[in-house]
């Protein structure tokens, strides 16, 4: 394929030869293998069909600058999804075997990972769900782990712009609840406020806390970032926000690349509009910018609802970590050749 057709493709399932697949039964993990079937037979009363028993990743793999493959801190995911599965009372996926199974998944499909010099990548999703037969509620005694990959283009074609979000009367995630782990149910919950949102023209949700909505949180699967006039970072804290990798990995980026200090901690949804940036932060774009929040009918503007100029260094600094070209902290890429 050219420079032209990876960047063209979208964010949709692409079938690719290769996916691995282990499965838990009688107590214990088998050992997992590469297969070339697409196809899952379940059972009509599996625990993931009834009772949504199932979480999830997402990372790319693509082509650094020195051409070889790397994947970005997938250690994390490893040890999200681990964290996502004993929340939902599901056995964890050992780490160093997702990161093994990660590697298997990449290079068997290695022709689908683009070129350096592209935006377009190898999704990889990691996935667990109950396929035990369940009828009374409990935890399924039967799982399967997976990791199929698909190749995506480019978030942003023809250049990064800032989306417009309305403020939310739907609740994203209760407290105590699962909000800060991956599971396929906080998803499901969020489809009709999204189809909402985008159906009066928004691009996303913002969510306040359930409890006092008062407190920004994040939209349906992203967490946000706020610059301040005096040029701090500040990211919101809450015991039910998804702990974003990019969110992490930038923080890190501001306080010891650009020298931006970075503050985690709650932010009542009043202060928003005393912001001067604000963007939202995930795999997929890594920073989206926001130009707008309508909060029922008052709107906030941020640079004058253009991306912001902190949030596109940040986002610049962090895509050359990723792609080598800026020198990476320790660990940060994960070699799969
Ligand atoms: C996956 C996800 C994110 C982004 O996390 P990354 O690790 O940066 O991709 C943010 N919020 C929610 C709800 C998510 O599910």
């Amino acid at each position: 394929m050219t420079k032209e057709e990876w960047n063209s493709l979208g964010f949709a399932y692409t079938r690719t030869p290769y996916r691995f697949v282990a499965r838990w039964a009688d107590g214990k993990w088998e050992e997992g293998k590469l297969t070339e079937s697409a196809e899952i037979v379940l059972n009509e009363s599996a625990g993931v069909l009834q009772y949504a028993q199932t979480c999830f990743e997402g990372m790319k793999a693509y082509t650094a600058k020195d051409g070889r493959i790397v994947c970005f801190r997938p250690d994390l995911n490893a040890e999200r999804m681990a964290d996502s599965a004993r929340a939902l009372a599901m056995p964890a996926y050992p780490e160093d075997k997702f990161l093994d199974a990660v590697k298997q998944v990449i290079a068997a499909n290695r022709e689908f990972v683009p070129p350096y010099g592209t935006d377009a990548a190898l999704y990889l999703r990691p996935a667990m769900f109950a396929t035990g037969a369940v009828l009374g509620v409990k935890p399924a005694t039967e799982y399967e782990f997976r990791i199929f990959a698909s190749p995506v283009g480019a978030y942003f074609k023809g250049g990064v712009r800032a989306l417009s979000l309305c403020v939310s009367d739907f609740d994203r995630a209760a407290p105590h609840g699962t909000g800060n782990v991956k599971a396929g149910l906080n998803y499901a919950m969020s489809m009709r406020a999204g189809a909402e949102a985008h159906a009066r023209g928004f691009d996303e949700n913002l969510y306040l806390d359930a409890a006092t909505r008062t407190y920004v949180e994040e939209t349906g699967g992203a967490n946000f970032l706020f610059v301040t006039r005096d040029k701090k970072l500040v990211t919101p804290k809450s015991a039910t926000i998804l702990p974003s990798v990019t969110r992490r990995s930038l923080e890190y980026v501001a306080e010891h690349y650009l020298h931006i200090p970075a503050e985690e901690r709650p932010v009542p949804f009043a202060e928003v509009p005393s912001f001067a940036e604000c963007g939202l932060c995930g795999t997929a774009a890594v920073i989206s910018p926001v130009g707008k929040i309508d909060d029922h009918g008052k709107e906030i503007v941020f640079s004058d609802g253009n991306p912001g100029q902190v949030l596109m260094k940040l986002r610049e600094t962090l895509v050359g970590i990723q792609h080598g070209e800026i020198p990476a902290p320790e660990g940060w890429l994960f070699y799969v050749d």
